[in-house]
């Protein structure tokens, strides 16, 4: 009985992105890549999904926030009607 893994389908590996890319820069002036850790609805993903480090993660949370009000991203996605 081993077959109690699993498979996501996003995140499958675990491991920090942004260790494992020097190029990958935690900005606010980034939008795009903070927005590929925030779901649809311009919430910061939580760490057990993406697998960012608790580092990455802080700082990520901060820069997000950070553009959040330079209004860079949203704080939450209106629903469109
Ligand atoms: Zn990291």
């Amino acid at each position: 009985m081993e077959e109690l893994k699993i498979k996501r389908p996003y995140a499958r590996r675990k491991f920090c992105r942004f260790c494992a890319d020097k190029s990958l820069v935690i900005d606010y002036k980034r939008p795009e890549i903070l927005r590929q850790f925030t779901t649809e609805r311009g919430k910061i993903m939580p760490r057990r999904i993406t697998g960012t480090c608790a580092k990455h993660q802080r700082q990520l949370a901060n820069q997000v926030k950070i553009a959040r009000i330079m209004a860079l991203m949203p704080f939450t996605t209106a629903v469109l009607k």
